[in-house]
């Protein structure tokens, strides 16, 4: 038995910490992580400050020491200190915690703690002064994506949450908020309470993530209000010359300097609805967010495991209507029944002492011993409203999926009360957790990469990609883990490729996974929704249609808000001009060829 580990952060001590509700889940989700970490904390930095591109130590001090005079200067910290991965509560700002090529590559040069508005300002035009690429990150907790790694090595990391990280408003009558970057699901949920607002949240499986950043990067959450961009309402945003805007209803002035009083109520506004063209991009840094927030109401959570793996198309009909006619409460997941071995949080050993994927009827054998039973697939949903709605909700459902032989239907109540289906019941009426962590014990020093594309939610389209999957997954020797995500038209087919962080032949296949699926996917019709920094490009050059209009248009509104290049270059794809055409793109299999000794960029 490994020692307990010091405690997680509070959230009454620091803005990204945990609150007391959750003290003693985190405490033993850490305790367990720890135990299943066998790597060092940290070893000592082979390579001194990683500067920036085309900047020299002496230019780079030079434009530090201004910067800190600006900002003052224990707000601009260098990151030259041993790099700590953490775990989830503790994590760092300094590079990607669940790095994939050199923990040493893919990271910043400083880190810089903007107290408002003003300052980020301030550091944006600093960053045009002195040529330094910045990189803004919310909270960080944008695991499997690249976490707070900047596409750019040696870009100076602004990191908005650590002082900006107040909620703005909360309006009772219009259901809604106004947060700073900095204010996680936890601390929102937390602020609801504390007043008795009868309002939910909708956060993501995790709550520590930023609400902001979140919804920047078009992440999804579970209740009906899962689509978390679709949810927000005005925004308050740093253009890449230091300019500040505001959009939707926010560019109207409210009488006396007041803000707008539709702000948070209407969202487009008037004219070209600008707010698309900040999310998932670099174009702008986002300072202030308003969101919609759902009105208390009643809920149910339920659980339908299905008995064979050739059910999958029959699944995917049957969710259809229920999706299209708005039956189906909120964003239900449909899982593999592997998954019910993961979230135990026991580690794969536990259950196959191969290493090779584990067979299917491995699993077989012990679903059987699990409250899921033998089955193939298992959908979680939840329905909402009064109890009598519910049940005549749950009447249509039930009937629909009865069509497919051997489909179980399970309440809450009839499953134990250490089950998964718990904490998906809290997730789905808004209560932020911290459940999905023991995915992170399958393996050793456990980190992931997710694969997400789209697909239609139609059986003939669900398939390939899922075929793709297995056939892929089982070529690089991975367990396969994939849950869908069901937003009516379409679902967001989401694997989380799990590895081993100190196993360089793990990451090597992980990346060349990731590539295949990537490419194959592509070659059938279907994209990513978002992706790790590290594939941004190919997954954005997969998105050529006419000769790469998208991402000619794209690059034109870059290089007209960014015309020096400064701000998050690569992110999403997007390269400006001052970059383009001298070797940045990340393509082809240099990602494998980078891990174990060689460097992914710069390769100029
Ligand atoms: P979370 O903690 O919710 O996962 P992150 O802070 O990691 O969110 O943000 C996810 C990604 O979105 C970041 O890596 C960054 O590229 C982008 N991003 C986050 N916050 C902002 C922001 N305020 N303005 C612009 N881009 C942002």
């Amino acid at each position: 038995m490994s020692k307990a580990q010091p405690p997680p952060p509070a959230l009454t001590q620091r803005y990204s910490g945990v609150p007391d509700r959750l003290a003693a889940i985190a405490q033993a989700a850490k305790d367990k992580l720890y135990s299943n970490k066998n790597v060092p904390e940290s070893v000592p930095r082979r390579h001194d400050v990683r500067l920036p591109p085309d900047t020299t130590r002496d230019a780079f001090d030079k434009a530090i020491t201004a910067l800190r005079k600006d900002l003052g200067v224990e707000h601009v910290v260098l990151n030259d200190k041993p790099l700590v991965d953490g775990w989830y509560l503790e994590h760092p700002n300094t590079h990607d915690a669940f790095h994939v090529v050199d923990q040493e590559d893919l990271v910043c040069s400083a880190m810089a703690y903007p107290a408002t508005t003003a300052e980020v300002q301030t550091i944006v035009r600093w960053a045009n002064t002195y040529a330094i690429p910045i990189y803004p990150i919310s909270m960080g907790r944008n695991v499997g994506y690249g976490g707070t790694a900047p596409r750019v090595p040696g870009s100076v990391v602004i990191d908005l949450g650590k002082r900006m990280n107040r909620i703005l408003n909360i309006d009772g009558e219009n259901a809604s908020c106004v947060v700073e970057p900095g204010v996680s699901y936890f601390a929102l949920y937390e602020e609801i309470q504390r007043r008795s607002l009868p309002l939910w949240i909708d956060c993501p499986d995790l709550g520590g993530g930023s609400v902001l950043g979140n919804a920047v990067d078009r992440g999804v959450g579970y209740t009906p209000m899962g689509d978390h961009f679709a949810n927000h309402c005005g925004m308050e945003i740093v253009l890449p010359n230091g300019e500040l805007l505001r959009t939707g209803m926010g560019a109207l002035p409210g009488k006396d300097g007041a803000d707008n009083p539709t702000w948070q109520s209407f969202q487009p506004a008037y004219g070209p609805y600008s707010d698309g063209i900040f999310s998932q991009s670099n174009f702008g840094i986002v300072c202030q967010m308003g969101f919609w927030l759902m009105r208390e109401t009643g809920h149910q959570a339920y659980m339908i495991t299905f008995p064979r793996d050739e059910d999958f198309p029959q699944i995917v009909e049957a969710i259809r209507p229920l999706a299209q006619n708005r039956i189906l409460g909120n964003i239900p997941q449909l899982r593999h029944v592997a998954q019910e071995l993961n979230v135990t949080g026991l580690p794969k050993s536990h259950w196959y002492a191969g290493t090779a994927p584990i067979p299917r009827d491995v699993i077989r054998k012990h679903a059987s011993q699990l409250p899921c039973g033998d089955c193939s697939w298992v959908f979680y949903g939840t329905q909402y409203g009064d109890i009598t709605s519910i049940k005549s909700q749950l009447d249509i459902i039930q009937d629909a999926f009865s069509k497919i032989e051997g489909a179980k239907f399970f309440l809450p109540k009839d499953l134990p009360d250490d089950h998964y289906i718990h904490s998906r019941a809290l997730v789905c009426s808004g209560v932020p957790v911290l459940r999905e962590l023991d995915w992170l014990n399958w393996v050793p020093n456990c980190a992931h990469l997710f694969f997400s594309p789209i697909t239609p939610t139609r059986a003939a389209d669900a398939q390939i990609v899922h075929d793709i999957n297995v056939r892929l997954h089982k070529k690089y020797s991975f367990d396969l883990f994939p849950t869908l995500c069901v937003a009516g038209r379409e679902m967001h087919y989401i694997t989380n490729i799990l590895y081993d962080r100190s196993n360089d032949d793990e990451k090597r296949r992980a990346a060349a996974l990731m590539r295949e699926l990537i490419a194959t996917c592509a070659k059938e019709g279907y994209g990513e929704y978002r992706t790790h920094i590290l594939f941004a490009d190919q997954v954005a050059g997969t998105y050529n249609w006419n000769n790469n209009a998208l991402m000619r248009f794209n690059e034109t509104i870059k290089d007209a808000l960014d015309p020096n290049g400064i701000l998050a270059p690569g992110r999403n794809g997007i390269w400006p001009k001052k970059y383009r055409g001298k070797g940045w793109q990340i393509l082809g299999d240099e990602v494998e060829k980078a891990i174990g000794g060689g460097t992914i960029s710069p390769k100029l």
